[in-house]
């Protein structure tokens, strides 16, 4: 391996790496490959509670700082990300086995992003005065104290920063967990916190699976906890916190439509629906896999697709020629070959792809099934592979009430040139993100997060600020006190 992969210790605390070897190993696989590339070990008791005296300490001193210096920190820590695109990136494929033409514009960037942004917002977080005749009242916003964050596999690095960025910029101490499956990437953005100045203890990473993070989740010491991953795990996460009435951000997972009306350019719809359903191989939790095609169009739709998917550069995702990588793992190699086998047992027509690629690694072919109905497996659960399903529609009222009969509601997009009909459709749906005429961006300046089953809270933008800090009133009277006796 002509990178170095393994990292010098499976947790970062209080400003260090630790080892613990007594933890379960943790192997990390190159999905392109299906080799071993570096060995770590889960969280013991011990590592836990390290991590959260470390980070209890450590806040109390951070959130005593002005926001000047603190955001002076993360946007130092920005600049270093950006400096080390490269080699982030690298790392990120490594991980993920996501394509470098992906990981050196999205992941270390969109990671440097959230540092920089919240690190220009923590001068400006302030409480207000709020005058009553002579007496008034003031508010502090204040931090919430240790935060624990639980990251899912498919963006290790950006997911460590979009929680840490803002945890930090509010004063509180942050842990992580990142994904078993993805485990080596944070330990990276919790070195470079370091580097740029960051006290110990205030950025700390600790590997494991599920039971550290309930562990972590449950423990009294903690105040917040924000976890991107599934819906179960969601449910069994917020069902935890709730146990300690902690705050929580939830971040889960989607079946999100996307509609294409017979206005709409073709080009564009089909650009918006491939980046909505194979970025990422379509590992991503926002993606449009509800294609709602207008019965007018399908046709044209449908051979523009498959032409466009033609076009796709698979194999080597360190070859900065490859736009289509690996599954990052087998077992999720295998979900999304069974869904693709139910698709076809409950009569959707494939289009194109629909098998595993014959070499290394965990690679699927980008798979279309049209004439999709709406009680179909295929359309009604999260996938998370490469599976586009398209259906068929032909008024607007009927598609809207079809693309809001599911329990998520992540995002929703529509592609149509008629100004009017574009808005009415954004205000309808039920979604916490929704597009026109795009898919899937996710600038920091914008709120992002899901509603119904697919999360509570934001993360990024202002938004993300209510939901790592807490208001203090203080009244103050001037006048007398007037007591019945
Ligand atoms: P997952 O739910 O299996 O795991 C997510 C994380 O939770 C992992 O780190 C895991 O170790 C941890 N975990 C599991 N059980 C736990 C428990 N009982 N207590 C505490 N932590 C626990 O998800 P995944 O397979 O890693 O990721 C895919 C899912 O994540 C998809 O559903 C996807 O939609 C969702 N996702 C959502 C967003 C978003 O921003 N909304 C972004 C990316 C992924």
């Amino acid at each position: 391996m002509p990178y170095e992969t393994q990292p010098p210790a499976s947790h970062f605390i209080d400003g260090a790496y630790v080892e613990e070897k007594a933890g379960t190993e943790i192997p990390v696989i190159y999905p392109a490959t299906g080799e071993k590339i570096a060995t770590l070990h889960a969280a013991t008791p011990a590592i836990v509670k390290q991590a959260i005296t470390a980070a209890r300490r450590a806040q109390v001193e951070w959130a005593a700082m002005t926001g000047t210096e603190r955001g002076r920190i993360l946007r130092r820590a920005a600049d270093i990300m950006r400096d080390r695109n490269h080699d982030l990136s690298v790392l990120e494929t490594f991980d993920t086995g996501k394509p470098y033409q992906e990981t050196s514009v999205a992941d270390a960037t969109s990671g440097a992003d959230a540092l920089e942004y919240f690190g220009g917002m923590a001068a400006t977080l302030t409480g207000e005065h709020i005058q009553l005749g002579e007496n008034w009242v003031y508010t502090r916003r204040e931090p919430l104290g240790v935060c624990v964050g639980i990251g899912a596999w498919n963006y290790p690095t950006q997911i460590a920063c979009w929680k840490g960025a803002p945890a930090l910029a509010c004063g509180n101490a942050m842990i992580f967990k990142p994904s078993e499956t993805t485990p080596l990437c944070a330990l990276k953005v919790a070195e470079i916190l370091c580097e740029a100045g960051l006290p110990a203890g205030l950025y700390n990473v600790v590997q494991g699976m599920g039971d550290v993070g309930a562990a972590l989740v449950s423990d009294p010491r903690v105040d917040k906890v924000s976890l991107t991953g599934s819906v179960p795990t969601g449910r069994k996460v917020y069902a935890a916190a709730a146990a300690g009435i902690k705050h929580v951000t939830m971040e889960l997972g989607g079946k999100s439509p996307l509609i294409v009306f017979d206005d709409a350019d073709i080009d564009n719809a089909v650009g918006g629906a491939i980046l909505g359903n194979f970025y990422s191989s379509g590992q991503v939790c926002s993606n449009g896999t509800r294609v709602f095609v207008h019965s007018a169009i399908k046709e044209k739709f449908l051979t523009r697709l498959a032409e466009r998917l033609d076009n796709a550069v698979i194999g080597d995702p360190m070859d900065p020629a490859t736009s289509f990588g690996p599954m990052v793992s087998e077992r999720q190699m295998n979900i999304v070959l069974d869904y693709i086998e139910k698709g076809r047992a409950e009569g959707a027509r494939l289009v194109t792809g629909g098998a595993r690629i014959d070499r290394d690694g965990y690679y699927l072919q980008p798979t279309v099934f049209a004439d999709v109905t709406d009680d179909m497996t295929i359309a009604r659960e999260e996938i998370f592979g490469p599976v586009m399903a398209v259906l068929d529609f032909d008024d607007e009222a009927e598609v809207l009430a079809r693309a809001n009969d599911t329990e998520f509601g992540l995002a929703a997009g529509v592609f149509t040139r008629d100004l009017g009909r574009a808005h009415r459709v954004a205000a309808a749906f039920q979604a916490g993100t929704c597009y026109i005429n795009t898919y899937n961006d996710a600038p920091v300046e914008a709120p992002f997060g899901g509603s119904k089953m697919s999360g509570v809270g934001r993360e990024n933008s202002k938004a993300a600020i209510e939901h790592y800090s807490q208001l203090k009133s203080v009244f103050v009277r001037m006048d007398d006190v007037e007591a019945p006796f």
